[in-house]
């Protein structure tokens, strides 16, 4: 079984970077990472696909041909990376990601696709639907589990009461929650097998997307306006004279939490 993860590797975010004053777009032209939440899907793939001639294979959109985030889910124990990077890319939208993403995924003929239901730094959490309409898929969001049974992927997909269990043929797009799954640690055996693991470096060209759906031209998206986050306010500190209990009891009545 042929299992892709979309990990998207972003700047670091204990040093966040820059945001641009004109497009607000983050600057992304140092060092990237995996992103925490791509770690999940990275597991749950080599949880699935670890039978004989099974593969994890990677695939990623990026600046400035960076692999250090796929290199730690190469680590991981992913078979071989599919990168997609170009300068055409610069300013592309969620969309024009998704067409990229596509188009490189059916490269790898996958028999399921995961990715994470958002990432840390964009978070529109619409790239994952958007690859499942582009590829024809049928597209399983907030999974919690994840079983293979023959052409049919049975999921337990997160809501807000408990869970739905979902079934579908395969090939089909499954994003997974965080921390269903403890991501593995890269052994040292794994890094240093990941340095000569394959990484397939394509341009927008090699994948026979025009010039003009992605990049800046090809944007739909705008970012108009960025604002700092609200301060947190300071919070109420309960001195107990005794009546501590009481006190804490009615604040939380307040709140209708009790
Ligand atoms: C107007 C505009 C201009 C932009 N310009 C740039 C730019 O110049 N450079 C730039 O880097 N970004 C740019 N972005 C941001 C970029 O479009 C988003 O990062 C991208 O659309 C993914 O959206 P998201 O992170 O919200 O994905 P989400 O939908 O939140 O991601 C869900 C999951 O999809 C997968 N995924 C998402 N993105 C990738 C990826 N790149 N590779 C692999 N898997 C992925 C991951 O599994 C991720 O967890 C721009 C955005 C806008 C709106």
């Amino acid at each position: 079984m042929n299992v892709v993860v979309c990990v998207k590797q972003i700047p670091d975010p204990a040093a966040p970077s820059a945001l641009d004053p004109v497009t607000h777009n983050l600057d992304r032209s140092g060092k990237l990472i995996l992103d925490d939440s791509d770690s999940y899907g990275v597991e749950m793939g080599l949880q699935l696909a670890s039978g004989d001639g099974d593969e994890v294979i990677l695939v990623s959109m990026a600046p400035g041909g960076e692999t250090s985030g796929l290199r730690t889910a190469l680590a991981m124990g992913a078979a071989r990376a599919i990168l997609v990077s170009d300068d055409a890319l610069s300013g592309t939208d969620s969309l024009g990601t998704a067409k990229v993403l596509a188009a490189a995924i059916s490269r790898a003929e996958p028999d399921l696709v995961l990715t994470a239901t958002e990432s840390t730094d964009g978070y529109t959490g619409t790239i994952p639907a958007q690859i499942a309409e582009l590829l024809g898929l049928p597209s399983v969001t907030f999974a919690k589990k994840i079983a293979v049974d023959g052409s049919t992927v049975r999921v337990e997909r997160q809501t807000e009461a408990g869970f739905d269990e979902v079934e579908c043929p395969l090939p089909a797009v499954v994003s997974v929650t965080a921390g269903v799954v403890e991501p593995r640690y890269p052994s040292f055996k794994g890094i240093m097998a990941a340095k000569s693991k394959p990484v397939d470096v394509l341009a927008v060209a090699d994948l026979g997307i025009e010039g003009g759906q992605v990049g800046s031209a090809g944007a739909r998206q705008e970012v108009t306006d960025v604002a700092d986050a609200e301060a947190r306010e300071g919070g109420e500190i309960v001195v107990d004279e005794g009546n501590g209990a009481e006190r804490i009891l009615a604040f939380l009545e307040e709140l209708k939490v009790i």
